[in-house]
């Protein structure tokens, strides 16, 4: 192109790029690496069993690796209309999570939230090895992820800012909103000022705290009394104590965050990707891998 030729946009395409640069994107899940580090993490921990069901299942695309399929379900939302409810679930502005009252979608359809997709895919892939009609491989990519989703606090946040997607902060100084610093900034802050830029390195740490520092929290962070269903009831649970104790708090709108809510937040952020990824693996083991007590199909909670 001549230096000084000038394109002519048509004038939608020049607002919808214009509406791009100002309006800050919309977050709904960990980001990328969040989702990737989790499955990282769970793939260490299968058993050899689980592992070879995963591989079975996996896509050829996915090269062998789970964690490259488990950011697909953010890809997929704007034609699995129905599933874009299934990532998170919201609770009326209370600090407490109930599974009857705040797990639909907005048409008041029970189980179709976080915690009850993550319930129903595990139920489907518990036909793994017989005949079934459903597409496990899909239930794998959905499960994986949102495990994951369960463990991002403010998935599991208020209405009425839906899990702060509507409180606009700034993260530094870039504009953001709260719900994108918990998806994204903070792991990108944290892989860039302690990681030297590289998520292999912060997955590697992760890796070597469970084997270290959190190794005695691993059994806790196991129990699932539940035969019936997962745990997932709990980890919901635990994401909202986290968004009011952590995420929301001392949070306005049009606030900076910096150093103060980094450095006292990012360790939140590390537990809930090593949680995600431990008890992703101990779901796919009781699926694949589990004794005849644990075969039983699970119901949603
Ligand atoms: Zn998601």
């Amino acid at each position: 192109m001549a230096p000084h030729q000038r394109v002519l946009l048509p004038f939608p395409l020049v607002f919808l790029l214009l509406l791009l640069l100002v309006v800050p994107p919309r977050a709904d899940a960990w980001g990328k690496e969040g989702h990737i580090m989790v499955c990282k993490i769970a793939e260490k921990y299968l058993s050899e069993k689980a592992a070879a069901a995963v591989q079975a299942l996996l896509p050829e695309s996915a090269g062998g690796e789970l964690s490259t399929v488990c950011p697909w379900a953010d890809t997929v939302r704007w034609h699995y209309h129905w599933a874009s409810p299934l990532h998170y679930v919201n609770t009326p502005q209370v600090c407490n999570f109930k599974y009857s009252r705040d797990c639909h979608n907005s048409r008041g359809q029970q189980g179709m939230c976080v915690v009850g997709a993550i319930n129903n895919y595990t139920d489907q892939l518990y036909s793994y090895g017989q005949k079934t009609s459903y597409n496990l491989t899909e239930s794998l990519m959905f499960l994986a992820h949102f495990v994951g989703d369960v463990h991002q606090p403010l998935h599991v946040g208020f209405e009425d800012d839906e899990g702060g997607n509507t409180i606009t902060v700034h993260w530094y100084r870039r504009k953001a909103n709260l719900h994108h610093v918990w998806d994204v900034s903070i792991i990108d802050t944290a892989i860039k000022d302690f990681y030297n830029k590289s998520m292999d390195t912060m997955v590697e740490t992760l890796k070597m705290n469970l084997t270290d520092g959190w190794s005695d929290d691993i059994t806790h962070w196991e129990n699932c009394e539940n035969k019936h269903a997962t745990c997932a009831n709990d980890y919901a649970i635990e994401s909202i104590h986290y968004s009011c104790n952590y995420a929301y708090k001392d949070v306005e709108q049009g606030i900076t965050l910096g150093d103060d809510y980094f450095f006292t937040r990012y360790p939140i952020v590390e537990k809930r990707l090593a949680q995600a990824g431990i008890r992703l693996a101990l779901i796919l083991n009781r699926i694949f891998d589990g004794d005849k007590a644990d075969d039983i199909p699970l119901r949603v909670q």
